[in-house]
């Protein structure tokens, strides 16, 4: 089953059970400066939860594109090392506000697992939350989910990412248990079931996470019972499309060999299987859609995100031997394979692509010089990066810090970030001293807004002015 026909069958599927289908809204929250990117389904929901917002319809599904990458949640460091990661993914949602609840809720994502997709139950487990006896209850006696394969999690905190079963918008406010369905890819796969010492393998993925939205927490900690409990659902499409292709790695869905194989031609690498190609294939999709959802390149807050992985990107196509632009070629590609869903891409697919050149032509001058220093540094033996060094790449070379780290990490050095930050506070006291900062002590150098200031007269848009500008 292809990628577009799952997300169908998806909201197909909970039309049929009463839900409107709601379109994917944009990557920038519209009301939430708190939070850098869209990250799940129930963002562009959250004051319907909130009971601040009416919507004409209690029931809802979508599927949403979301960006984890900087911000609470950061899977950059995850792309090219686990096979389920991506800085970049369409989440497939189920909401209820204040109508059904956990049986329906649980019924819903078990018929559809295992009569429209037709997994095989016994390829699934599932988690509760340790106190959650309503929950566990429904899968062991109504669903029939044998016991062995159902695991009580508790809050967990402090492992790395192991699951976390209790859900909460925030300090205060709605939060509640959830249930998470995760499919076991077979023995061939490293890693131990949910809940296990060594569940961070990639055996036993999780797919879909339902959280029921029961309590409001006050600001003592204490839990009062929701008058009309509401569901969340989020099911990371990508991950159940891998499922479905029988493969085991996201990045071996059909979506992804695309734009990996664009990747290929574009880099002139071989080897298919190569990590480079899989980060370069991850990257195009935040870095493209970020531009399209007005994300531009720049120095702090969002744009430096973007940034940050848009160098990440050239890095790994220069590691490839690729020194030349090619990035920005692979928005094409990228809208070959999802235009047809996203629209909104396939309008501005023209400046988004200008976007990206424009970001490679500046960093392509300085990435050679800074990998030639940083090169050096590594055939020397070193065990970690000194942070003048650090520093120097990124004041100098324009080499963010992550992305120092990243190449550092393939060679199994270390970076000293205390140091680097050191570096950094000395240059901005120098700076100050020297009066070279704007009024407003912010990073933003002068010289780099005269810069972004010509970039929009090249690109003629307004609208990106008024964003660049406001940060
Ligand atoms: P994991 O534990 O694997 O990092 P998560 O618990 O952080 O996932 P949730 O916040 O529960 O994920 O999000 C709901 C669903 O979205 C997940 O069950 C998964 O299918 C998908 N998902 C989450 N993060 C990613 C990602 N970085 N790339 C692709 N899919 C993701
Ligand atoms: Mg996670
Ligand atoms: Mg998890
Ligand atoms: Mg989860």
């Amino acid at each position: 089953m292809k990628s577009a026909e799952i997300r169908e069958k998806f909201l197909r599927f909970f039309e049929s059970k009463g839900h409107t289908i709601v379109a994917s809204s944009p990557l920038v929250p519209a009301n939430d400066p708190t939070l850098l990117f869209t990250n799940s389904g129930m963002v562009q929901f959250k004051d319907v939860f909130l009971g601040k917002e009416q919507r004409p319809y209690r029931r809802a599904t979508s599927a949403q594109r979301s960006v984890r990458a900087g911000g609470k949640h950061n899977d950059l460091e995850n792309v090219g090392y686990t096979a389920r990661h991506h800085t970049f993914f369409e989440m497939l949602g189920n909401f209820s506000f204040g109508d059904y609840f956990k049986r329906e809720a649980i019924a819903y994502a078990w018929e559809l697992l295992t009569r429209v997709y037709a997994l095989p139950p016994e390829k699934l487990w599932v988690t509760v939350y340790q106190e959650d006896d309503e929950a566990y209850r429904i899968w062991a006696d109504e669903i029939g989910v044998p016991p062995e394969r159902i695991v009580r999690i508790g809050d967990n905190k402090g492992a790395r990412y192991a699951s976390d079963n209790f859900w909460q918008m925030a300090d205060t406010g709605p939060c509640g248990p959830c249930s998470e369905i995760f499919y076991d890819h077979g023995p061939a796969v490293a890693g131990g079931p949910p809940g296990s010492p060594d569940e961070d393998g990639d055996r036993y993925i999780e797919i879909w996470n339902l959280v029921f939205m029961q309590f409001d927490r006050d600001e003592a900690g204490v839990l009062t019972p929701l008058p009309h409990p509401c569901v969340d659902t989020g099911m990371g499409m990508e991950r159940l499309a891998a499922v479905l292709q029988h493969v085991h790695s996201n990045y071996e869905i059909d979506l992804f060999q695309d734009l990996i194989r664009a990747a290929a031609r574009e880099t002139g690498c071989a080897d298919l299987a190569s990590p480079s190609l899989r980060v370069i294939a991850d990257h195009i999709r935040a870095c493209a859609f970020l531009v399209v959802d007005g994300v531009i390149p720049g120095n702090e807050g969002r744009g430096y995100v973007l940034r940050r992985i848009i160098r990440r990107a050239l890095r790994h196509g220069y590691k490839l031997g690729q020194k030349k632009p090619f990035f920005h070629r692979l928005v094409a590609d990228l809208d070959a394979t999802m235009g047809d869903a996203y629209p909104e891409l396939r309008a501005v697919r023209a400046r988004v692509a200008d976007v990206l050149a424009h970001e490679e032509e500046r960093f392509g001058e300085t990435l050679e010089h800074g990998m030639a220093i940083l090169e050096a540094d590594l055939a020397s033996g070193i065990r970690t990066l000194d942070g003048e060094t650090a520093f120097k790449l990124y004041d100098t070379f324009g080499f963010p810090l992550d992305l120092t780290a990243d190449v550092c990490r393939e060679r199994g050095v270390s970076v000293d970030d205390a140091g680097f930050e050191a570096a950094m506070q000395r240059q901005r006291e120098q700076a100050r001293a020297a009066g070279k900062f704007k009024a407003g002590g912010t990073l933003a150098y002068e010289g780099v807004r005269t810069e972004f200031i010509g970039y929009d007269a090249l690109s003629g848009d307004a609208r990106v002015a008024a964003l660049y500008v406001g940060g």
